[in-house]
């Protein structure tokens, strides 16, 4: 589709594609999948503060809502596109299925600066956008939160619009809003902490001690600048952080919340604050350390410069930051990626916590939310390494797949998480003496909940897409009456069949 084909989409899709091949996926729920279902085109005009009138272009793109109302944030920048959103909502189904959250992906931006507009010009833009969009969101449809360029203010006058609409206050319309008005404790740092989280799994599982740390981060702001105090906080060394101008370097560790409350309070750019050496965003890139968090915006390591890289793991906090060529040399120089799907599901994860509260009323305390983030995420991540694989389906895998890139060939499909899982069957039934196997996994995956589709498949077959006929997820190989503990409730299964495309 000619109006989506932009660079991130064709990457957001070429990676799909990756994980679609590798498993033989049917190709109904493949073609289904590398389209968005919905996406919405809209004119914002907005009063301008000297009296005219400007036209900016706004999106709504929800691409599944199988498994739940949609969510994604939405992102003011002026290289926002429809193909940029579009891609933006594919990842967000991927990052939601991963999570196990009951939501599809969707994404939403303007083609705005909103360093540009004044704050009247900006409450008006925001406003008129979420009027144009009031059909396509709601609290049980679509669900919108902060991405670039957007904040908890801009949530609370989406919010505040769309109540007005229906006459009375829905807080479940939006997430990332000011505590007073249905907001979650801890939704502000979530995205940084959940990158904390992950990238410490990463380190227990390569026997790296976080003393012995040494993170380098690409942007300063929400997710960049959290990541960075948290990482500084649980005892690693932030030898580099940088915003758009440019960054700070210092061996020894920078003082991080020192140089944040510096930041804030002066709001000068990074690299002007005498608390480290300066350097540029390519050299940061290319620094020799333990963790590198890019957390700015995408396509940042390319083939240009991923080859140069020196980090032992690299925890995607932006979405979308390796292109796919950097994504092969990478893990050909064995770098451990934590991918954007993981790294940063912090964000919809605490965002679902603030759904679930506003809906029921109830509202939690912000150890409650840590503790359920670090439990998500930490099964998120556990659930798709490949070592953890390793040890369920045994040698028949193990002896295919093992090599000195093994960790790379788990990381590398964790890129692609729904493939991932379904590689799992794919793997597990390709063979008729894993019999066994097929059935421990199957039933590790139901029981997770996991499924987005139904997925069924046997002995030396493929994969398919059950498009809801076979009365239970037993895979073909199993006889009739056989002990089918594994199929996951039908009222899960009944949920995820996604109509015939
Ligand atoms: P933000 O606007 O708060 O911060 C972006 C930071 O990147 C700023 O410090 C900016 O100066 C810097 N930057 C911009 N262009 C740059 C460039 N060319 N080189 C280096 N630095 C540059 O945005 P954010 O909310 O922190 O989001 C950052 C990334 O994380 C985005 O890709 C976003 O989609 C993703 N993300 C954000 C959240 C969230 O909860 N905020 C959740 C998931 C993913």
């Amino acid at each position: 589709m000619n109006e989506l084909d932009t660079h991130t989409f064709r990457l957001a899709v070429a990676q799909f594609n990756q994980a679609a091949d590798a498993m033989h996926l049917d190709d109904n729920l493949r073609q289904r999948l590398t389209l968005p279902q919905r996406s919405l085109l809209v004119s914002v005009p907005v009063r301008m503060d000297d009296g005219r009138v400007e036209v900016f272009t706004g999106y709504r793109v929800q691409h599944d809502t199988a498994r739940g109302p949609s969510k994604g944030g939405i992102r003011y920048h002026p290289a926002v596109t429809l193909g940029e959103v579009a891609a933006l909502a594919m990842w967000m189904t991927w990052k939601c299925a991963l999570a196990d959250l009951p939501y599809g992906g969707a994404k939403g931006g303007v083609k705005v600066d909103p360093k540009q507009l004044t704050r009247g010009e900006l409450q008006r833009l925001t406003r008129r956008y979420a009027a144009e969009i009031f059909p396509l969101i709601g609290p049980d449809k679509d669900v919108p939160a902060p991405d670039v360029g957007t904040d908890q203010q801009v949530m609370a006058w989406i919010m505040d619009t769309y109540s007005q609409q229906v006459g009375y206050a829905v807080q479940g319309v939006v997430t990332g809003k000011p505590l007073s008005i249905g907001g979650s404790l801890g939704r502000e740092e979530a995205t940084g902490r959940g990158v904390v989280y992950v990238t410490l799994e990463a380190l227990r599982h390569l026997k790296v001690d976080i003393a012995n740390a040494t993170v380098a981060i690409q942007g300063f702001g929400n997710v960049g600048s959290h990541t960075a105090l948290i990482m500084h906080q649980a005892g690693a060394r932030v030898v580099a952080v940088s915003d758009v101008t440019g960054g700070l370097y210092n061996p020894k560790g920078l003082d991080v919340p020192e140089l944040l409350r510096r930041y804030r309070e002066h709001r000068r750019p990074l690299r002007e604050i005498p608390l480290g050496e300066s350097l540029t965003n390519e050299e940061l890139l290319r620094l020799d350390c333990t963790v590198l968090v890019p957390a700015a915006l995408s396509e940042q390591i390319t083939q240009a410069n991923a080859a140069a890289l020196r980090c032992r793991i690299l925890a995607e906090g932006a979405n979308g930051p390796t292109t796919l060529e950097a994504d092969r040399i990478l893990t050909d120089k064995g770098v451990f990626i934590i991918p954007d799907i993981l790294a940063n599901s912090g964000g919809v994860i605490v965002s679902y916590f603030e759904w679930v509260q506003d809906v029921q009323r109830f509202f939690w305390k912000a150890k409650d939310i840590q503790d359920r983030l670090q439990d998500l995420i930490t099964n998120a991540f556990l659930g798709q390494r490949v070592h953890d694989l390793d040890a369920i389906a045994g040698e028949n895998l193990v002896k295919r797949k093992r090599s000195r890139r093994s960790a790379g060939f788990g990381v590398k499909l964790g890129h692609h998480c729904l493939g991932f899982r379904l590689l799992v069957c794919r793997f597990a039934g390709a063979d008729n003496e894993s019999q066994p196997i097929r059935r421990q996994i199957l039933f590790r995956i139901n029981s997770l909940q996991f499924p987005l589709y139904t997925i069924s498949c046997g002995p030396g077959q493929s994969c398919a897409y059950d498009m809801g006929s076979r009365p239970d997820l037993a895979a073909p190989g199993d006889a009739p009456g056989s002990d089918n503990r594994h199929s996951p409730p039908s009222r899960i299964r009944d949920a995820v069949a996604p109509n015939p495309p």
